[in-house]
């Protein structure tokens, strides 16, 4: 049985002290559960102020929203998995689809920094979606089957039993216009599916597949009602208390 997992991102939204601001509130307005994980990744600069404000809170895991492969030296302007780690980090969201149309990056740098992720104890949650244009022409399966197989080809199936996907379409995101119920768990089953016959059933079986794309406290029921989606990925949304407490009540 797979947890429901929750993870806010806050993108480049909020300096340290507004960071740890919101979190000390957050803290006071989300009760802990017994059948939910909570995750947030704010940017780098807010990371050490929000793990002070979470104080002893540990069931609001934290987690960065990128990281690089290498784990130190002459990469000006980035942050290794053990500076994560150092920090309180738990987990990393890597490919985002900001990452990879406004940043370049492919999945072959994505594939490095899961494995590096990986090496450092660090969960990672890989997101990958198809564009408008790719879903209208009838290639969502094809796209994100090559991103999975980009992202993760080559792991032992025992390499990816903390695994978490997110997928998250890209006309969904920020947009207002989430995927259907339907064209949610369509999308999870060709990620299980894929995981199955590239790995096994019990990579499949055990991997949290989330939904992201302008989730929102009134379409995380319908979404959440399937048992093929393990949770949500949640921009926008997460950057208010009452619709990040509200998504919470409806996981529970
Ligand atoms: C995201 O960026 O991962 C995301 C899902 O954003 P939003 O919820 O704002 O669509």
């Amino acid at each position: 049985m797979r947890r429901i997992l929750i993870v806010g991102n806050w993108k480049m939204n909020k300096t340290a002290s507004e960071a740890a601001a919101f979190v000390r509130d957050l803290i006071k307005a989300l009760p802990a559960s017994p059948s939910v994980d909570f995750g947030i990744a704010p940017p780098f600069t807010a990371l050490e102020s929000v793990r002070a404000a979470l104080g002893a809170s540990a069931f609001i895991q934290l987690g960065a929203q990128n990281m690089f492969w290498e784990d130190q030296g002459a990469y000006t302007g980035e942050i290794s998995a053990p500076m994560l780690r150092d920090l309180g980090c738990r987990f990393v969201i890597l490919g985002h689809s900001e990452r990879r149309t406004l940043f370049g990056e492919q999945d072959d740098a994505i594939h490095k920094k899961i494995r590096a992720a990986l090496k450092h104890g660090l969960q990672a949650i890989l997101c990958i979606g198809e564009s408008l244009a790719q879903r209208e022409r009838g290639t969502t399966d094809e796209v994100l089957t090559g991103q999975l197989q980009g992202g993760l080809g080559g792991f032992r199936a025992e390499e990816l039993t903390t695994l978490s996907i997110a997928y998250e379409p890209v006309w969904a995101i920020g947009t207002g216009r989430a995927a259907t119920v339907d064209q949610a768990i369509a999308a999870h089953c060709t990620i299980r599916r894929f995981l199955s016959a590239t790995w096994t059933a019990d990579v499949a079986d055990r991997a949290r597949i989330l939904y992201g794309g302008s989730v929102t406290p009134e379409n995380v029921e319908g979404l959440l009602k399937s048992d093929q989606i393990d949770g949500a990925l949640i921009g926008g949304a997460c950057l208010r208390i009452d619709s990040f407490v509200k998504i919470a009540a409806v996981a529970q």
